[in-house]
């Protein structure tokens, strides 16, 4: 595996950066996790505009213009042949001192990983999941807002713990103000009377690439798709339940904090949109 570090590609062995890089002392950074299929990047245009869009708003200027980084990922995904799979795109502030300021960083760091996806096993997608919500809430917006695609994830992190202590693999999480936002690295939709609802992203959720091609299926189906504040009793009382995301893709949850959603099963709107999905992602 060749690794791209500011330019230069790396074995896996070899790829390294500074313990001095304020991406692992604070945080300070922004990324992206795209895919792979069939040779192609998906949207991987939407992707580079969100890095750049969460960059521009912590101050960080990424050294590369949107053109090359672009050629930079599809060099990268080119050279370790890969056809299906999973990049990861980090943008830390870079090397700098022990202490916060970045302008001790000289110049940011550009990592891009072409590897592969660990995919959740097919018998998922045909029984749905188990979800709770968590105790730990979305970011709110006036401390970091949750748009930004940072990496500061410990209060996810702290989430996906509890979800896994509670025996389930995903959590929902809520905004300060009680509103479902999204789960840990998932966006989330209700179905109810055969109208989609997600939470807006100013309830604390970011704004998935997932997402809007699933709201854009959902509209060239004529399906309504709503994008509002949303309660815990609306994802109780939903009749299907499903979360989005790059590696999840379209994922059925069939039971939320113990109750049962639906019919206890995948229902025919999440099918349909899991069905609707992987065409959309083989015609591109
Ligand atoms: N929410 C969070 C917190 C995420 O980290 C992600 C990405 N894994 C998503 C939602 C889904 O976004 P996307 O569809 O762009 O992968």
């Amino acid at each position: 595996m060749k690794i791209f570090i500011d330019g230069k590609y790396y074995d896996r062995n070899e790829a390294r950066i500074s313990v001095f890089d304020h991406g692992l002392l604070y945080g300070d950074g922004v990324f992206e996790g795209i895919r792979i299929y069939g040779g192609k990047i998906f949207r991987l245009r939407d992707h580079i505009d969100r890095l750049y869009d969460s960059a521009k708003s912590i101050l960080l200027d990424i050294p590369m213009s949107k053109p090359d980084m672009e050629k930079a990922v599809s060099d990268t995904v080119r050279i370790n042949e890969r056809s299906e799979g999973y990049i990861r795109l980090v943008v830390t502030r870079g090397k700098g001192e022990l202490g916060l300021d970045p302008a001790q960083c000289e110049k940011p760091t550009v990592v891009i990983i072409a590897g592969d996806i660990q995919l959740y096993p097919q018998e998922y997608y045909e029984k749905g999941i188990a979800v709770v919500t968590s105790s730990s809430r979305r970011m709110p917006s006036d401390s970091l807002d949750p748009r930004i695609k940072s990496l500061n994830y410990l209060n996810n992190v702290l989430a996906k713990i509890e979800a896994k202590q509670a025996g389930c693999l995903e959590a929902v999480m809520l905004n300060h103000e009680g509103y479902v936002s999204e789960c840990t690295a998932d966006n989330i939709f209700l179905v109810r009377s055969g109208k989609l609802a997600t939470p807006a992203v100013n309830c604390g959720a970011l704004g998935g690439i997932t997402r809007s091609a699933v709201i854009g299926i959902a509209g060239s189906l004529g399906v309504e798709v709503r994008e509002a504040q949303l309660t815990r009793y609306d994802l109780y009382t939903a009749e299907e339940c499903f979360m989005t995301g790059t590696g999840a893709e379209i994922m059925p949850v069939t039971k939320i904090d113990g109750r049962i959603i639906g019919e206890g099963q995948p229902g025919s709107m999440t099918r349909k949109l899991i069905y609707e999905f992987r065409k959309f992602v083989e015609a591109q």
